[in-house]
């Protein structure tokens, strides 16, 4: 079998504390504007790979590896891929993460139900008001509506906060002034967090000119104030949640 994968790389992530493997996953559904991998959103045929050789870089990693992360674009979209190299894994003992964009709960729940994943960071990029999040995700295409979108990220979160006691969960926000920036929406965001009792992760929007539009380029990343003051003010609003700042 044979999967679009742009990119295998080891990085550091707080998850483990230890190093990973990072596979990152081409293609993705949504085409957020201020997408910081651009490069993977397509799936070209030059990243076209046997999942043999994946498998072996992932044994060749196996040594100083703790736990791969599928990452992408959206690892959800290639499901058998997804799920073989999961699978393989968790033969070798490798623990098993996932970053997604929650538009396909099916993939989700099948991961979870076969205990394929130990952490999964969701993104929640915008709170479920139709027109606003059309704008952050431009997602929508002529065989999926805004609301059916947001319908399967609401299943997505009802899945996770089935599992929570089985694994690891986070949820990511990237606060991008002119798109999600509004008190009252990040209030919205938080509010969804705080419903399926998750780690929440309020990102900063990077305007690295490699990494976005060139539209998006002219706009600064948020200050550090401006984040402490949304923090303090979901915090308020809702005790209960973890709240870090990256
Ligand atoms: S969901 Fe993630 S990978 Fe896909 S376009 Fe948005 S930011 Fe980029």
């Amino acid at each position: 079998m044979q999967a679009y994968i742009a990119a295998i790389e080891p990085v550091n992530v707080e998850w483990t504390k230890n190093i990973c493997l990072k596979i990152f996953f081409a293609g993705c559904n949504f085409k957020c504007p201020f997408c910081n991998t651009p490069h993977l959103l397509e799936t070209k045929e030059e990243v076209l790979k046997d999942l043999k050789d994946v498998k072996k870089e992932i044994e060749l990693n196996g040594n100083f590896t703790e736990a791969v992360i599928f990452t992408g674009g959206e690892p959800c979209l290639q499901r058998p891929q997804l799920v073989e190299l999961a699978k393989f894994c968790r033969e070798k003992k490798i623990k098993v993460g996932i970053e997604t964009n929650g538009s396909k709960p099916e993939v989700l729940r099948g991961l979870l139900k076969e205990a394929l994943v130990d952490f999964v960071a969701i993104d929640i990029k915008a709170p479920f008001d139709e027109a606003l999040f059309e704008k952050i995700t431009t997602s929508k295409t002529f065989f999926i509506s805004t609301n059916q979108i947001i319908q399967d990220i609401k299943e997505s979160l009802e899945i996770l906060h089935e599992y929570k006691d089985k694994v690891d969960i986070e949820a990511r926000t990237i606060i991008v002034p002119s798109l999600l920036f509004r008190k009252e929406d990040v209030m919205k965001v938080a509010e969804i967090v705080n419903d399926i009792d998750a780690r929440w992760v309020i990102q900063r929007f990077n305007n690295m000119p490699e990494l976005v539009k060139k539209n998006f380029e002219h706009i600064h990343p948020p200050s550090t104030t401006f984040l402490e003051d949304l923090k303090e003010a979901c915090g308020k609003k809702y005790p209960n949640l973890r709240i870090e700042i990256k």
